[in-house]
């Protein structure tokens, strides 16, 4: 990556050998890049997890949830999997091997640094195959990519390029070995949703962001400058 953050050298980027940004060099002069982006596999997590013959009951949380619902509960919402979406998805048949992963993607900028913007960017998945009360202890959320900062980034998709083309592989479904049934399998995951901060979003959603004219990710409501201060607002 840039050694000021501005991108990610992949896909369209893969053969720069300087920042299209900033115009610093890729590499050092010994041919070794002067600064790499943390990354970390989910596709090699989940087929640790799937290995381990516990860690594999604990993921058909999703499964046993779905079928044990009782006929009393049907209007209550209890977990991610009542929501009309996951019944959506089910319809369109995604999720068919009750092993079959459903994570929540966030992303969150983080201040690490002494300056005023978000600086540092942390993607987390959660992974809802597990039961609740495991989910969201620190050792079982998947940290899969951060972008380190300090400055902000200008191309962020390119961040998340890696990201992406692990999700690719999981959306088609990739080979994995089942400790508990001893079998191997076809594991496949997607994102049933995006949560994190607002400036976050912003970015991953390719807005402007909430200082700018049109600042609003659902409507086309316009911002009004205010000549004294120079700022945009949205007055309501
Ligand atoms: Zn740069
Ligand atoms: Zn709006």
């Amino acid at each position: 990556m840039c050694v000021n953050s501005c991108c990610a050298f992949v896909g369209v980027l893969e053969n720069e050998t300087k920042c299209k940004f900033c115009k610093e060099d890729r590499y050092y002069s010994n041919g070794k890049a002067r600064k790499n982006l943390p990354f970390t596999s989910i596709i090699e997590r989940l087929k640790l997890q799937f290995k381990n013959p516990e860690r594999s009951k604990e993921l058909l949380y999703r499964h046993n949830y779905t079928c044990n619902k009782g006929e009393f509960a049907h209007n209550n919402i209890g977990d991610i999997f009542d929501r009309q979406i996951y019944q959506e998805l089910l319809n369109d048949e995604y999720f068919p091997d009750p092993r079959d992963i459903a994570f929540t993607a966030s992303c969150d900028g983080y201040q690490i640094f002494r300056q005023k913007t978000d600086d540092c960017w942390v993607f987390l998945f959660l992974n809802n195959n597990l039961p609740q009360e495991l989910r969201v202890k620190k050792e079982n959320l998947m940290v899969t990519l951060i972008i380190p900062g300090p400055k902000q980034p200008q191309d962020f998709n390119s961040f998340l390029y890696p990201l992406i083309q692990e999700m690719k592989f999981l959306q088609d479904g990739i080979s994995c070995y089942d400790g508990n049934k001893e079998e191997q399998f076809t594991l496949r995951a997607n994102i049933l949703a995006w949560t994190g901060d607002i400036p976050a979003l912003l970015k991953v959603l390719c807005l402007t962001g909430h200082n700018s004219y049109s600042g609003c990710r659902f409507c086309n409501l316009r911002g009004t400058l205010n000549e004294t201060n120079r700022h945009v607002y949205y007055p309501l």
